[in-house]
């Protein structure tokens, strides 16, 4: 079995759009919102979304489940208050929870937290707790920098974050490390936004107690995780002058870091620096590259052709492909 740990919601229909336009507007007037009903989706209109979308591009490339959550650039924690997050949450998580009603064997649930700057995150514990206890959802999405960009929050050692780490571990549910859009000019969303979200949480978990107060809190690193397979000398040089101990003993029985990497040599690279075991096959379908890259012929998110076409064996592929997956989310049952 193949197990994809990243896929969006980016194919939702239109209402959803419209709705967080409504909302959007609404705080741009000073106003809340959170004052405007769900949008009205029918079940077949959740059908048409996925069908011809990530269901169709599962069959094609042979991979069976998706861990699935809302659209991650749409989460937009920047926007309004804790209220309007609250409200926007609860209908992407409801939404996600339909398509995972809808095709129980392609789709297992993450959420979106109802994280807003300046706003401790303890306020997503009870999110997460009807996430994970009343629509079965096995993990959720933790933006290290609700400001979308502004990074004024506190790290995610500081005990600001504390009472939700806890709450994840009571629940034993995973987070994969995942910022939103960014309102910063100087960051492109996918292109430096995400990959700099990434390389920050590594360092943060690099330099903090986290995983000595919680030995069994799990993140995930999305793509690829962001620079620090490809500066893993530094990343070890920096923990060996710090007086740390050795990367594999400081973080990697807490940190995981997906495929979301678009060509062969740099999986080649995170395949080469990282081991097998903290390594989840993932693709981010359908999300940040849409394109065909000229120079294979094939989709650059195409990712399990260029685990397939590695040089690791069959036991580090089944790891990477389901194994760790099973592993990290330990509340998937399919
Ligand atoms: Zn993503």
């Amino acid at each position: 079995m193949i197990i994809d740990c990243h896929g969006h919601y980016t194919t939702a229909p239109e209402e959803l759009n419209e709705y967080r336009r409504l909302q959007v507007a609404a705080c741009e007037c000073g106003g809340s919102g959170c004052i405007f009903p769900a949008p009205v989706i029918s079940d077949d209109q959740i059908r048409e979304s996925v069908e011809g979308k990530q269901l169709r591009i599962q069959r094609e490339r042979g991979t069976d489940l998706t861990i699935f959550s809302p659209r991650a650039i749409g989460m937009g924690h920047h926007v309004g208050d804790a209220k309007t997050s609250e409200a926007w949450s609860t209908v992407c998580n409801d939404l996600i929870h339909r398509v995972c009603q809808l095709y129980p064997e392609n789709f297992a649930g993450v959420c979106q937290l109802p994280q807003s700057p300046g706003v401790a995150p303890a306020n997503c514990i009870p999110e997460l707790e009807r996430c994970v206890n009343e629509l079965g959802f096995i993990g959720c999405n933790l933006n290290p920098d609700p400001t979308g960009g502004m990074w004024t929050d506190p790290p995610l050692f500081d005990k600001w974050w504390y009472p939700l780490f806890e709450k994840m571990v009571e629940l034993d549910v995973p987070a994969m490390i995942h910022v939103s859009g960014s309102c910063n000019p100087h960051f492109h969303a996918t292109g430096a936004h995400y990959i700099n979200g990434d390389t920050t949480a590594f360092m943060q978990f690099l330099t903090s107690k986290l995983f000595k107060d919680f030995p069994t809190l799990k993140f995930i690193i999305p793509h690829g995780g962001g620079a620090a397979p490809y500066h893993w000398g530094r990343y070890r040089g920096l923990a060996l002058d710090m007086g740390l101990p050795p990367l594999k003993e400081l973080l990697l029985n807490n940190v995981y870091f997906d495929t979301c990497v678009y060509h062969q040599p740099g999986i080649d690279l995170l395949l080469d620096v990282i081991p097998a075991e903290n390594i989840l096959f993932a693709s981010e379908t359908v999300g940040a590259v849409r394109s065909i890259d000229p120079e294979t012929g094939f989709y650059f998110d195409d990712t399990r052709r260029y685990i397939d076409a590695s040089k690791i064996g069959d036991d580090a592929k089944a790891k990477i492909f389901e194994g760790n997956a099973r592993k990290v989310y330990s509340r998937l049952k399919v």
